[in-house]
């Protein structure tokens, strides 16, 4: 144990202290982090969402693109069979007969029959009404479905044709309202190009009016049916989007046209249609077979289409959330290491260090409270002792003057000489009292003069009883061992001691001394092997009349004498000590460090 006279406050709390001081900004690195990271995330699936929204808009952007151009490889193929019909048809002189004849007809929209009165329709000397040959000749030349309408008072009545009912049956006798977009834009004198229902298949189709003297009789139209969407549908079943989305296409009526093989049904087509039909474009969120599905379509006017795709958000989110997550923690150790560093370097030790100053600073205080206490005592006993000292010393001299004189007068047979012998020799112990009070006591200017310090301690050595169970050993490692000291009250202090640790040292041992240099101070180190200082004694060590020794022996006045002596030196006096053999080796050591020359 280090101390300065009295003991150590034990720093015990230097690890805990850091940790607590750490510890509160830790905390607030993981929660920063942790928020940063939660941030993160949803960042990213906010982002990803974004993405696959975006790419759901394009997907369905680029099926549109592909109906549009079929479509108009269709229009191209089909506008030039209506020129070729138009050729041929007008090959022949058309006219209509005197006679009318009666038919019942069907509106193809809402299967309403009607019955009509028709004019024979004529090409050339043959009636168009049921003709089989002229359309038959057309389907062979160029395929797809041919018709000729014939107008009346409410739209235009298929009078030849080859395009079928849904039973088979022969698409005669259907008529188109003149409230539909053909009829309207025929009547307009113009063509109509198109995708439509014809009777009961999706066809492109090409309507023209036919005229007869500048007026509008009928409709010549031909139709391709459509026989591509094979070609299509293997298109629709490569393109994926995310892990989860796939496109798909509805017709206006509901019907799944297309649909990937490799994905699973919707359970609820119907109920997605109806939310389709809301809105030309937009996106709508469903579930269907327990997964959410986000939907974006978009209506394709001309095929009369909705171009759709979708993703399974939860199938989307969860592996991004899974890699975000890994993301996130990966980065969120790295910062929370990083930060921690950074606060530690330069925040925890910054504190620490401030702490720590501030608690050596507090220390220092104490230490030097109890020094000023300790010199105010030693200066008032010294008073006292000096007084007391003073007193007894005249006393005492009378008495060892008489007990001697009468001692002489004595024979030396007589048995009162014991008695005076006591007397005499007591009274020498009280004047060996009274004169280490009056050294203690005295205030004597100190009287510096250079010495060599090294002769000076061997010198010290010579002065003292040393035991033959005691070895001595001295070494120096000064390199200049001059020093300014008062000679005489020095070698008091030294002697005194080497004295105290040959008295502790009972059973023999070794007394070392050592000189050192520490910076610009010269330290003496005077250790013993002996029985040491108990810790509860330490801070009395300096008190005068504080002895362990048995009466007779000890005054408990050397070391506050040694303290006076060191103090007018400008000096420093520590003690370290070890009572206890299991702590290691028992025994005393005595530093004292004295300012250098310069
Ligand atoms: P004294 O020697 O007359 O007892 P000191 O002031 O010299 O008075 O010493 C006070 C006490 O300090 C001693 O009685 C002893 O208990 C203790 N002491 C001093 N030096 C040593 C030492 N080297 N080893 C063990 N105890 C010591
Ligand atoms: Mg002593």
């Amino acid at each position: 144990m280090n101390t300065d006279v009295f003991k150590d406050i034990k720093p015990s709390i230097k690890i805990p202290l850091k940790l607590k001081l750490f510890l509160p900004v830790s905390f607030i690195i993981i929660i920063v982090v942790t928020l940063s990271a939660i941030i993160f995330i949803n960042l990213t699936i906010s982002a990803y969402n974004d993405h696959i929204r975006n790419t759901l808009d394009l997907e369905v952007k680029i099926l549109t693109k592909m109906f549009e151009r079929e479509s108009i490889l269709k229009a191209d193929k089909v506008e030039t069979n209506l020129k070729i019909v138009n050729k041929i048809f007008y090959n022949e002189n058309i006219s209509f007969a005197k006679d009318s004849f009666n038919v019942k007809i069907e509106n193809q929209n809402n299967s309403e029959i009607k019955s009509v009165w028709l004019k024979e329709f004529r090409r050339g000397s043959e009636n168009l009404y049921n003709d089989t040959v002229f359309i038959n000749d057309l389907e062979k030349l160029f395929g797809g479905t041919i018709t000729i309408f014939q107008k009346f008072d409410d739209g235009f009545v298929r009078i030849a044709t080859n395009v079928k009912k849904a039973d088979g049956s022969s698409g005669i006798n259907t008529y188109i309202p003149n409230n539909s977009l053909v009829s309207e834009t025929i009547l307009k004198g113009e063509k109509y190009y198109g995708r439509a229902l014809v009777v009961d298949s999706w066809n492109i189709t090409a309507y023209e009016p036919i005229y007869l003297n500048e007026e509008i009789v009928g409709i010549l139209y031909v139709g391709i049916e459509e026989k591509d969407v094979s070609e299509l549908n293997k298109i629709l079943n490569t393109l994926t989007i995310g892990k989860s989305g796939f496109p798909f296409v509805m017709d206006k009526e509901g019907n799944m046209l297309m649909f990937p093989e490799n994905q699973e049904k919707f359970e609820n087509t119907k109920e997605i249609f109806q939310l389709f039909n809301s809105d030309k474009d937009g996106s709508i969120h469903i579930k269907s077979n327990g997964k959410n599905h986000t939907i974006k379509y978009h209506y394709f006017e001309k095929f009369q289409l909705y171009i759709a795709a979708t993703i399974i958000k939860d199938v989307e989110n969860k592996s991004l959330i899974n890699k975000a997550i890994l993301a996130a923690i990966i980065i969120g150790l790295i910062m929370i290491l990083l930060l921690s560093i950074l606060i530690y370097r330069f925040t925890t030790e910054k504190l620490y260090r401030y702490l720590s100053e501030l608690r050596i600073i507090n220390r220092k205080l104490v230490n030097a409270q109890v020094a000023l206490k300790r010199s105010e005592r030693l200066a008032n006993m010294g008073q006292i002792s000096a007084g007391i000292a003073h007193e007894l010393n005249n006393p005492l001299g009378v008495i060892t003057m008489y007990s001697n004189i009468v001692l002489d007068e004595l024979e030396p047979e007589d048995p009162k000489v014991e008695d005076l012998k006591i007397i005499v020799s007591q009274a020498e112990r009280c004047k060996n009292i009274v004169s280490g009070l009056l050294n203690f006591a005295r205030k004597s200017k100190i009287k510096f003069s250079e010495t060599n310090i090294e002769e000076f301690i061997k010198n010290s050595l010579k002065s003292i009883v040393v035991p033959p169970n005691v070895q001595i050993k001295f070494e120096s490692k000064l390199k200049n061992p001059k020093l300014k000291i008062d000679y005489e009250q020095l070698m008091q202090a030294i002697t005194n001691l080497e004295k105290n640790a040959i008295e502790s040292m009972q059973n023999g041992g070794e007394l070392s001394i050592k000189l050192r240099e520490d910076g610009n101070n010269v330290e003496i180190i005077i250790s013993d092997t002996g029985s040491g200082i108990k810790e509860e004694d330490l801070d009395k060590l300096f008190t005068p009349f504080f002895t362990t020794k048995p009466l007779g022996q000890g005054t408990g006045l050397g070391l506050p004498l040694v303290y006076g002596i060191i103090k007018m030196h400008n000096g420093k006096i520590l003690v370290e000590s070890n009572t206890k053999p299991e702590n290691g080796r028992t025994g005393t050591e005595f530093k004292i460090i004295l300012p250098g020359l310069t």
